[in-house]
């Protein structure tokens, strides 16, 4: 058969299996795997890899005993299921987080439900991202049971703690060789990030504590002590006024969306100044001999980290020589580099090839504002080709009354299903 027929039959009985796929997101998103703590993990790997299992997948469950997080009480239980084609050639792997933030306040729908209505299922994780993990199970059945001399292999795993780093998730796999080549050539992540738009990385994070040490006194005579807040005050102002101009002319040429995410970006994630933390009642007369600042900085392709570091070490350098008893210290609380996967890579071709064929249009190439499991996959599996391809509306990940759009998830699996003919086939790869 043609791949154009192939494809045609995929995408009939994808459109035939939407009950199926709706009833499927229903069951994924009424096993409330809240993280943290992490709750439900088990129970969420084993009915994704029973549903597998009984269509010819082998499945793994791997607790990573040890890892971040992992106790016997919250196992980090990760699955990976996997089907060799009939003949040689490459593995495409289509990796989703199970885990969900906490529903948090403001829902007019029970959050763990998964009601239907107006053609949406509402829940936390239907976008963010059950929808696509469900979308991909799909379409890689469907490829299964319509191609069954198909190439290669296809796998679907579904990992835990994207929302809390990934470390005991895709970092614990990649570490074991679960995203890298021999095993794994391509990897798509159905994040929810439009079903048109194919997103090709994300920019770099630095995260920072900056502590201003004072000296305490009488509140009543703070000139015979030190403020670590007016310290902290003169920085903050120096940031205002020497830093933010500079980050936002700085754009990069990384398509990120929303727009105001193409720039540089830091924010600031919390302070805390004098007393001390969580302490009520009526505050003791205390000149502050402490006050921390955790930052936040989102940089480019185009940066690099020593630099991002420098800029602020530089301030906090010439706040110092301005005011002789400025005393302070800097620690770095955790980073990654930014990523990008080339436009060029034939994963990025199909999923474009795929979108062509089923939206009718072009696909739009972006970057995140924010990261995800592909720093894992490039940065400890070195896989180039991983990309992020899913349905559902990045806004509405982390809301109340998050939902997707069955009709999404419907024509997004019907991508990822043309994709996969063409990675399996090896069209768009330099032969
Ligand atoms: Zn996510």
């Amino acid at each position: 058969m043609s791949a154009d027929g192939l494809k045609q039959g995929l995408f009939q009985r994808i459109a035939d299996a939407r009950d199926d796929l709706v009833a499927l997101t229903r069951d994924l998103i009424r096993i409330p795997t809240v993280n943290p703590p992490g709750d439900a993990y088990t129970d969420c790997c084993e009915y994704i890899g029973r549903r597998l299992a009984r269509r010819g997948f082998t499945v793994e469950y791997l607790r990573a005993e040890g890892g971040v997080g992992d106790s016997d009480r919250y196992p980090r239980t990760n699955m990976v299921a996997r089907i060799e084609g009939k003949r040689p050639g490459p593995c495409v792997h289509f990796n989703s987080h199970i885990d969900v933030v906490t529903p948090g306040e403001g829902w007019t729908v029970d959050p763990f439900g998964a009601e239907v209505r107006d053609g949406r299922i509402y829940g936390r994780g239907t976008c963010d991202m059950k929808g696509g993990l469900a979308a991909s199970m799909i379409a890689a059945e469907a490829l299964v049971a319509d191609w069954p001399d198909f190439p290669g292999a296809i796998e679907i795993s579904g990992t835990v703690d994207e929302e809390t780093g990934g470390y005991a998730g895709v970092a614990w796999l990649a570490e074991r060789g679960y995203f890298s080549q021999p095993r794994v050539d391509y990897v798509i992540i159905p994040e929810p990030l439009h079903k048109d738009c194919v997103c090709l990385g994300h920019r770099g994070v630095w995260w920072a504590e900056v502590e201003v040490k004072g000296r305490i006194a009488h509140g009543s005579m703070p000139f015979l002590g030190t403020s670590a807040v007016r310290g902290m005050a003169a920085f903050l102002d120096k940031v205002e006024r020497e830093l933010y101009p500079k980050l936002n002319q700085r754009r990069t040429a990384m398509p990120v969306i929303p727009e105001g995410a193409r720039f540089s970006t830091l924010n600031f994630n919390s302070i805390h100044g004098g007393l001390p933390e969580g302490q009520d009642g009526f505050p003791a007369a205390l000149v502050a001999d402490s006050c921390r600042l955790v930052l936040d900085r989102r940089y480019l392709i185009e940066e690099n980290q020593q630099e991002v570091r420098a800029e602020i070490a530089d301030l906090l350098e010439s706040v110092g020589r301005e005011r002789p008893d400025f005393r302070y210290e800097m620690r770095d609380l955790w980073s990654v580099d930014p990523v990008m996967t080339e436009e060029e890579s034939p994963l990025v071709r199909a999923l474009d090839g795929g979108i062509a064929a089923v939206l009718g249009r072009d696909a739009r190439h972006i970057a995140s504002p924010g990261t995800y499991d592909q720093k894992h996959v490039q940065r400890i599996g070195h896989l180039k080709d991983c990309v992020a391809y899913g349905p559902g509306i990045l806004d509405l990940a982390h809301q109340p009354d998050e939902y997707i759009g069955i009709d999404d998830m419907v024509q997004s699996a019907q991508v990822m299903a043309a994709a996969t003919v063409d990675l399996l086939t090896g069209k768009g790869t330099s032969a």
